[in-house]
C-alpha cells in the first residue's frame, strides 16, 4: 500500500499505462542564422497555439468551460510579450530557440513557485507545462496518444498536465496516479471534473511500476496498491461496487425537495466563506446559505473592508442565490480567528475572551458599517443577519437596537433594504443554550453552532489534540443541550437550524430529525449526502432511536448505537 493525496473520490482498478517523460536534450551552440531560428520558434509557437486552442475547445465541449479556462490561460500567457518577446530577444542575441524557451520559462517558474498564494504557485506548473510543450514542438517529439488507451487503464505520470488531461476519454481511464500535485492542482481539478479516481503526490511512482501492472486507486482515502494480493483486490471490487451504487443513489437526489421518509420537509442550506462559494452552493443544489462566515472577507484583506466593499460581497452572494435565504453571520473574530490589522490584544484565554459579538459591540462604528452593508444587500435577496457567540439577552437586544437605528436612517434617506430583515442568534455557548427559551423571545431564528457548543460544553479547546477524545457532539451533555435548544425554538415558534459540522453527520441526522430541526446547513459537497440520509428516516423511527440514545450514559455507547442503526 502506498499513500498519496486523495484528489478525486472513487475507486479505480485496472492496468497501468506509464506516461514516460522524454529527455528534452538539445544542442546549446550559438546560432548564426538568427532569422531562421526566429522563424523556427515562430512556427513552434503557432503550432502550440493551434493545438492548445483546439484542446481548450474540446475540453469546453466534453468537460466544461471552467476546466477549459486552464488551457485558455496558457494561450494568454504565451501571447504575453514578457514571455514570447523575451524569448525572441534571446534568439536575436544568438541563443537557440530551445535555450530561450527554457531560460524564460524557468525564470517565471522560479518567480511564481516562491509565492505564498496557492493560485500563484499553480502558475508555475502552468508555465512548466507550456515549456515542455514548446520544447517538444521544437525537438519534434510526439507524445503518447492518451486518447487511444484501452478501457480500464490506470494512467501513471510524473504530473498530468492539462494538455494530457484534455485527451483523456473518461470511459477508458479507470484511475490516475501522479508523483506531484495536490488537492488544488489542475490535474486534481480535471480528474474531479471527469469523475476519475485520482491519487496524487505518490513518491517515485513512475519508477516503481511498469506497463500492464495491476493497480488499485482509492481516490477517497488517497491510497494506491500495485499488483495487490487476491483478498485486497476482491475487497476493493466490492468497495468499488458500493461506491458506484451510492453515487448513483445520490445523483437521484439532485433537484429533489429535502424530505424525511414520512414526507416532512426541511431546508438544506450551505455554509460558505466567500460570495464565490455561493456558486458552489448552487451547483451542489443547496437551497440557501445557512452560514456565510463573513470573517473571511476581513481575513482576506489587509484593511477593514469598507461599507461598499462589504455590500458588494453580500449583494453578490444574495444575487447568486436568486432569492433563496442567505444568512450572513456578522464578524466572528477572536478565539482561533485572528485578523492582524484589528490589533486585538493578546489574551490568556482567547476562546473565553474579547471575540465575536463582544468585540463587535465594543467597536460599534465598525459593526455599524457591517450591519449597514448587510442591510443594503437585503434589497437584493432574502438576506438575514446572524449574531455569533451570544451568551445573554442583552447582546441580541443591542444588535437589534443597532439594526432599528440603521432602519430609521435608511428610511430617512431612502436607502433600499428589506424592512422585514430577520435577526437571528447563533446558539453555540452553554449560556445561550440554557437561556434558549429567553433568547427565542428576542431572536427571529436560531442556528446551532455545534463546533463551538461542543467545545464550550465539554470544556475542550477544539484544536487541542490531547483532549480531542472528549470533543464529540454525541456526548450526552451536548445532545441534551441541542435537544433543549430545538425544543425552546419550536415552543416560541421560531425556526431552528444547525450550521455546525454535526448537521451533515449521517449518524447525527436521525437525532436532529427527532428533536425537530428544520434547517440543516452543510458544506456544499455534502448536500446530496445529507438529503439522501434525511430521506431514509421517518419521525417515528428517529424518535425511537433518539429515546434510546438519550437513555445511554456514555458517548461511546451512543455512537455504537447510532452506527448499528445507521442507514448509510
Ligand atoms: C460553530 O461553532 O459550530 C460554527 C458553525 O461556527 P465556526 O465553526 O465558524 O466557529
Ligand atoms: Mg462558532
Amino acid at each position: 500500500m502506498i499513500k498519496g493525496i486523495a484528489a478525486s473520490r472513487g475507486i479505480g482498478i485496472g492496468s497501468i499505462c506509464v506516461i514516460t517523460e522524454h529527455e528534452l536534450k538539445y544542442d546549446t551552440a550559438r546560432i548564426d542564422d538568427t532569422e531562421g531560428e526566429k522563424k523556427r520558434f515562430a512556427d513552434a509557437i503557432e503550432k502550440f497555439k493551434n493545438e492548445t486552442s483546439e484542446m481548450a475547445e474540446d475540453i469546453r465541449k466534453r468537460i466544461g468551460p471552467k476546466e477549459a479556462e486552464i488551457l485558455e490561460g496558457h494561450l494568454v500567457m504565451i501571447s504575453d510579450p514578457s514571455m514570447s518577446g523575451e524569448m525572441n530577444k534571446m534568439i536575436a542575441a544568438g541563443q537557440c530557440a530551445e535555450a530561450a524557451v527554457e531560460a524564460v520559462c524557468d525564470m517565471f517558474i522560479g518567480m511564481f513557485s516562491k509565492m505564498d498564494d496557492d493560485m500563484m504557485r499553480q502558475r508555475a506548473s502552468d508555465i512548466s507545462d507550456i515549456k515542455i510543450s514548446l520544447l517538444k514542438k521544437l525537438l519534434g517529439i510526439e507524445d503518447v496518444d492518451i486518447s487511444k488507451v484501452a478501457p480500464g487503464t490506470i494512467l501513471v505520470a510524473k504530473d498530468l498536465t492539462p494538455s494530457m488531461t484534455s485527451q483523456i476519454v473518461k470511459e477508458n481511464v479507470a484511475g490516475i496516479i501522479t508523483e506531484v500535485g495536490g488537492k488544488t492542482s489542475h490535474s486534481a481539478i480535471l480528474a474531479r471534473a471527469l469523475e476519475i479516481p485520482a491519487v496524487l503526490s505518490v513518491p517515485d511512482i513512475t519508477s516503481k511500476v511498469k506497463d500492464k501492472d495491476t493497480a488499485i486507486v482509492d481516490g477517497t482515502e488517497g491510497i494506491v496498491y500495485i499488483n495487490p494480493e487476491g483478498d485486497v483486490l476482491s475487497q476493493y471490487i466490492i468497495k468499488r461496487e458500493e461506491f458506484i451504487r451510492k453515487q448513483s443513489e445520490l445523483q437521484s437526489f439532485i433537484g429533489k425537495e429535502t424530505i424525511t421518509k414520512d414526507g416532512q420537509s426541511v431546508e438544506l442550506f450551505c455554509n460558505i466563506g466567500t460570495p464565490k462559494d455561493a456558486k458552489k452552493a448552487m451547483e451542489c443544489d443547496g437551497e440557501g446559505i445557512g452560514l456565510f462566515r463573513s470573517e473571511f472577507l476581513f481575513m482576506d484583506n489587509n484593511h477593514l473592508p469598507s461599507e461598499d466593499e462589504q455590500f458588494a460581497a453580500y449583494r453578490e452572494a444574495a444575487q447568486i442565490m436568486e432569492g433563496r435565504p442567505v444568512i450572513i453571520r456578522t464578524l466572528d473574530v477572536g478565539g482561533d480567528k485572528d485578523i492582524p490589522y484589528l490589533n486585538i490584544k493578546k489574551e490568556e484565554n482567547p476562546f473565553l475572551g474579547y471575540r465575536a459579538v463582544r468585540y463587535c459591540l465594543g467597536n460599534r462604528d465598525s459593526y455599524e458599517v457591517q450591519l449597514r452593508a448587510i442591510m443594503r444587500a437585503s434589497a437584493f435577496g432574502k438576506v438575514k443577519i446572524m449574531v455569533p457567540l451570544v451568551t445573554c439577552v442583552d447582546e441580541i437586544r443591542a444588535v437589534k437596537e443597532m439594526v432599528s437605528e440603521i432602519k430609521k436612517d435608511f428610511d430617512a434617506n431612502g436607502t433600499a433594504y428589506d424592512k422585514d430583515i430577520e435577526v437571528g442568534c447563533m446558539i453555540e455557548t452553554p449560556a445561550a443554550s440554557l437561556i434558549a427559551d429567553l433568547l427565542a423571545k428576542e431572536a427571529d431564528f436560531f442556528s446551532i453552532g455545534t463546533n463551538d457548543l461542543t467545545q464550550y460544553t465539554m470544556c475542550v479547546d477544539r484544536g487541542n489534540a490531547d483532549v480531542a477524545y472528549l470533543y464529540s457532539t454525541f456526548q450526552p451533555s451536548v445532545l441534551r443541550s441541542i435537544k433543549f435548544i430545538i425544543e425552546s425554538g419550536r415552543k416560541a415558534g421560531i425556526p431552528v437550524g444547525m450550521c455546525g459540522e454535526a448537521a451533515a453527520d449521517p449518524l447525527m441526522i436521525p437525532l436532529l430529525i427527532s428533536f425537530g430541526l428544520t434547517e440543516f446547513s452543510v458544506n456544499p459537497v455534502l448536500v446530496l449526502t445529507a438529503r439522501c440520509i434525511i430521506s431514509k428516516w421517518s419521525k417515528e423511527e428517529a424518535d425511537a432511536l433518539a429515546a434510546k440514545a438519550l437513555s445511554l450514559p456514555t458517548e461511546a455507547e451512543i455512537v455504537a448505537l447510532m452506527k448499528e442503526s445507521s442507514k448509510e
